[in-house]
């Protein structure tokens, strides 16, 4: 199936940072060392908390930061 043509699972759903997806696509800003939600231009996550957040939500396609 062609990229523009798949769907993410996890569309507007919460993940975690382990999660992932074949939609996965790494945030130019960093070296994604896994393809993992984490490293994901699509996934959002409340980084002004203390702690580092356990899960987040997948804006797929929309992509939350780069
Ligand atoms: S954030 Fe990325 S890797 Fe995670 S479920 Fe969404 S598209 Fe897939």
């Amino acid at each position: 199936m062609e990229k523009s043509q798949e769907t993410c699972p996890y569309k507007d759903k919460e993940i975690t940072r382990y999660t992932t997806c074949s939609c996965f696509e790494g945030r130019r800003s960093i070296l994604a060392i896994e393809p993992i939600c984490w490293f994901c231009k699509y996934a959002k996550y409340d980084l002004n908390s203390d702690k580092l957040p356990k899960t987040g939500i997948c804006r797929y396609p929309l992509s939350t930061n780069d």
